[in-house]
């Protein structure tokens, strides 16, 4: 038997006693939990305002992992590799696997979403999910799927040297985002009402224009200063808010696009004459795909992403359950909470 944290309800977190998994089947793999990262998802699941959580569940979708053993079949990985795991099971033969969009699959079930996740020591997973990398520490191969997202949200969005790029909300999605826009080359505006989250995109993450979301004709007359006029061609709301969602769509300039990262579970509101004058395009962007995986892990061992920003607080395993409300607070200043299930 071993430990594990669930989540039985909104707020109501409990260490239970589960079963050893196994055995593994062919194509899977078992393997030992090191690093959980804990991302807004799982403080939505926690406050109950996630939509798909299938309580109860055992959290955990942004891993870092060892390969203790191997079924028939796996090529991808060896026992003793260490991994991230791309959390998102698709059935390969569905209508959208088959176009190669396994990241929005009719049937898609995330770990530890609504399926039992990693806040356990040992669990078996489909080994064409892990993504093994021979440099990484277990804390940054935990976090390649935060950054999974940002990067899948710029894809989408297309983003271009030079352009100018708005992401609306600096949290951990926000700043995974401005992340990738920085590759890009873009030229970075981020719309927040957090000082302190803004002053992080400043100085931390080096972008190059910060406004204080507020009196909404001072936004918008900042906004078009810092783009001669013109607005943004890309616009990506990162909030899940959908009063800011239905605002966003205000930044667009003409011939622009605007990405949803964010998820509302409220209907949006827009008037329509805005929109077809610039023949704006909107888009949705959700989870990653593969080769996003296999890309982050380039750019974390080559040093094009820094992760040590990103890396704010830890709790063992033990702790989690008592520091986990202090993490739903963004004046703790929290961006990443790194649990370490296995030290
Ligand atoms: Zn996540």
């Amino acid at each position: 038997m071993m430990n594990a944290i669930q989540l039985q309800a909104p707020e109501q977190f409990r260490m239970i006693s589960i079963d050893e998994p196994g055995p593994v089947a062919a194509g899977e793999a078992l393997v030992q939990v090191h690093r959980v990262g804990i991302c807004g998802t799982d403080i939505s699941g926690y406050l109950g305002k996630m939509p798909f959580f299938a309580y109860p569940v055992i959290p955990g979708h942004e891993l870092g992992v060892e390969v203790l053993e191997v079924g028939a079949e796996v090529s991808e990985v060896e026992v003793g590799d260490a991994c991230s795991v791309e959390p998102y099971l698709n059935d390969p033969n569905s209508f959208s696997s088959r176009r190669g969009r396994t990241n929005c699959c009719e049937t898609l079930e995330v770990l530890g979403v609504h399926t039992d996740g990693g806040l356990r020591p040992r669990m078996v997973v489909p080994a064409r999910k892990l993504h093994p990398s021979k440099e990484m520490s277990y804390d940054q191969l935990a976090l390649v799927e935060t950054l999974a997202i940002g990067c899948h949200a710029i894809g989408r969005g297309r983003a271009v040297e030079g352009e100018h790029v708005l992401v609306i909300g600096a949290g951990p999605i926000g700043l995974s985002v401005i992340e990738f826009a920085k590759i890009a080359k873009a030229r970075i505006t981020v719309l927040d009402l957090n000082e302190t989250r803004l002053q992080f995109c400043r100085e931390v993450m080096g972008v190059d224009h910060v406004v204080s979301a507020g009196e909404e004709d001072l936004v918008l007359g900042q906004l078009e200063a810092i783009t001669d006029g013109n607005l943004f061609t890309l616009v990506l709301d990162a909030t899940g808010s959908n009063q800011s969602m239905s605002k966003g769509v205000e930044y667009v300039g003409h011939t622009g696009r605007f990405v949803f990262v964010g998820i509302s579970t409220q209907p949006l509101t827009y008037y329509h004459p805005l929109l077809h004058r610039r023949e704006m395009t909107l888009l949705t962007s959700r989870n990653a795909l593969p080769e996003e995986f296999g890309k982050i892990i380039q750019w974390i061992e080559s040093g094009v992403i820094d992760t040590r920003p990103w890396m704010t607080h830890r709790s063992p395993f033990e702790q989690l359950i008592e520091d986990f409300p202090a993490y739903t607070r963004p004046e703790t200043g929290v961006i990443k909470a790194i649990v370490d299930v296995s030290r």
